[in-house]
């Protein structure tokens, strides 16, 4: 059996890993193919393509999209997209200026509360585009103004806590559409950890291809709604781990092992997609 992990993450958003580490540990946990998902940033897909091809794992480039639907936080995950695609990159850029900003806030919340944190150390520690609040969790650790990364979670970081700050998100519909013009498959991430059933059939409406009905924070029997879901409205199956690398204690790969079969139907998807845009081309 071949299988697969299609949700990574790595250094270029808010994972440990750098590509190359992780496509490492693909290899040695025997991954025919993986995805790289980074939040809202395409940046290292090039790497980890060329780390996959290095040891003949088959790559699918990939972004994980924070959006909204109906006041839900929804994670659209982009698979086999136009990495270079003007558009594409054009939004997630204001997408990953907001993110800087948000860190700029977040400190300034947290020094109104007198917990003395620069941003420029965040940063300095992301050393990435797309920095978000388990950054901000890890420079709190490092500088030792926090004992770990779950107490800054509790402490200063969740919502309604004080250095909390919403994030800007585009719509998810938009964000669908961003991906589509972009050559590439719409799935949407996680829905059990969003409780946004309800919101399925307006995003299948607006084109949604895939539902991930295997990760790390499903349990047997939620996979087993969302292969319903997903039978129901004829939508790809995906899974993945959601791995991050150290934040956790032990590295998420290999927790889940997505058989070979669905990333051939991801890959006939997108196929099939630009076949079409070509012919309209013409
Ligand atoms: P952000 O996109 O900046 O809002 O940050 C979201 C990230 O924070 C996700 O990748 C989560 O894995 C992580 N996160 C959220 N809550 C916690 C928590 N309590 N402890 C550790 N990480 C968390
Ligand atoms: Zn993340
Ligand atoms: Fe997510
Ligand atoms: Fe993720």
């Amino acid at each position: 059996m071949k299988f697969a992990d299609l949700h990574l993450h790595t250094q270029f958003s808010d994972g440990t890993f750098t590509p190359e580490e992780l496509v490492e540990r693909a290899h040695k946990l025997e991954f025919a193919a993986i995805a790289l998902t980074d939040h809202d940033t395409v940046e290292g897909c090039a790497r980890a393509a060329a780390a996959c091809a290095a040891v003949g794992i088959d790559f699918i480039p990939g972004s994980e999209l924070t959006a909204e639907h109906a006041d839900t936080e929804v994670h659209i995950i982009g698979y086999l997209l136009d990495t270079e695609n003007k558009t594409l990159l054009e939004k997630i850029s204001v997408f990953q200026a907001q993110r800087q900003n948000r860190i700029y806030e977040m400190c300034a919340a947290l020094n109104q509360a007198g917990i003395p944190l620069k941003a420029e150390a965040v940063f300095a520690l992301a050393n990435c585009k797309s920095p978000g609040r388990p950054h901000v969790a890890r420079t709190l650790v490092k500088e030792k103004l926090i004992g770990n990364l779950d107490e800054a979670f509790e402490k200063y970081l969740k919502k309604g806590r004080v250095a909390w700050v919403p994030k800007t998100k585009m719509s998810a519909l938009e964000s669908i559409a961003l991906i589509h013009q972009a050559g590439g498959v719409a799935v949407m991430a996680h829905p059990g950890l969003n409780r946004s059933d309800e919101i399925i059939p307006a995003l299948v409406e607006a084109g949604l291809d895939g539902i991930e009905c295997f990760h790390t924070k499903h349990s047997t029997v939620m996979a087993e709604r969302y292969l319903m879901i997903a039978e129901k409205h004829g939508l790809l199956v995906t899974g993945g781990s959601d791995c991050h690398g150290f934040s956790k204690i032990k590295p998420l790969i290999g927790t889940v092992k997505l058989p070979y079969e669905h990333v051939e139907k991801l890959k006939a998807k997108a196929a099939e997609r630009n076949a079409k845009s070509a012919g309209w081309k013409k």
